[in-house]
């Protein structure tokens, strides 16, 4: 288990989830994400109670940003790239301006971060990234043209520096791996206003709105929670799973098993 964690997006739903389970398991964590200063005061006091939390900012869209968020971070063991953003509507009406940020939130962003860190952990033989994909990592839906694109060159980005760091490191040390997991529906703010599509269909229930969601992909019928795909990310930390990298594993009711 690293020491030292960035995990991007950690203000709400799967980031914070992670954060506070990385904390749990020992590590001390760098929250990051859009957040006031109010709410990032609220965050810390919360998250201390578990273990040495800091927090750091910086908007994913600006690389000169990234830049920053990284030289205010310690030589980091586990980078967790997890914020990303969803516009949907069809190609023909997908404003340019959500395919740029879309693609430089949900996959730049994640390149930077890499190529910031993963030196580093190379030298010191022990390291650990874990991009937040998505199943539209490996597979697509309508009206999600960015957000399907970024995923699944999130894949191919994080496949290339498994190759690359692979021979890095030994079994002792937990070596330097790097991974995707790719959830279907986990309940947090991201899917609130597809959820809001569907409920007002049904004269605005919601859980007829979330039942319905699921009913279209989800086989399971069942939404993940957020401490569902951090339980995996812990498990990805452990030198234990040091020959399980440039995998994309699936967190989603046999979304993709179809
Ligand atoms: P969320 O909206 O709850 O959290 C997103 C986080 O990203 C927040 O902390 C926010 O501050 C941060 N963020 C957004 N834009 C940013 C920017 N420009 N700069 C810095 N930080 C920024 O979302 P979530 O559902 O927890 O999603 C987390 C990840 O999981 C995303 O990459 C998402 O694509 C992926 N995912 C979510 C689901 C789901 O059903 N919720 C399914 C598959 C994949």
């Amino acid at each position: 288990m690293g020491q030292r964690a960035l995990v991007t997006g950690s203000s709400s739903g799967i980031g914070l989830a992670i954060a506070r389970a990385l904390l749990e398991a020992g590590a001390e964590v760098w929250v990051h994400g859009l957040a006031s200063p109010a709410e990032v005061d609220a965050l810390l006091h919360d998250l201390r109670l578990v273990g040495p939390a800091h927090f750091v900012g910086g908007d994913l869209s600006d690389p000169a940003a990234i830049v920053g968020m990284i030289e205010a971070c310690p030589p980091l063991d586990i980078l967790v790239n997890n914020a990303g953003i969803q516009f949907t509507a069809p190609i023909g009406e997908m404003p340019a301006a959500q395919w740029d940020r879309i693609l430089a939130i949900n996959l730049s962003a994640a390149f930077h971060t890499m190529r910031l860190t993963m030196p580093g952990m190379g030298q010191r033989g022990y390291g650990r990234v874990i991009n937040i994909a998505s199943v539209h990592g490996l597979v697509a839906s309508i009206h999600k043209s960015p957000y399907v694109a970024a995923k699944h060159g999130l894949i191919g980005l994080t496949k290339v520096a498994a190759l690359e760091y692979a021979a890095l490191g030994d079994r002792a040390s937990g070596g330097i791996t790097a991974n995707c997991i790719c959830p279907g529906w986990v309940e947090t703010p991201l899917i609130e206003p597809q959820i809001a599509a569907r409920a007002a269909a049904h004269d605005g229930d919601r859980v007829a709105g979330v039942k319905a969601l699921l009913a279209e992909k989800q086989p399971s019928q069942r939404m993940s929670r957020p401490e569902d795909i951090a339980a995996l990310v812990v498990f990805l930390c452990r030198t234990e799973a040091h020959n399980l990298t440039g995998a994309a594993l699936p967190v989603d009711g046999a979304w993709t098993a179809q």
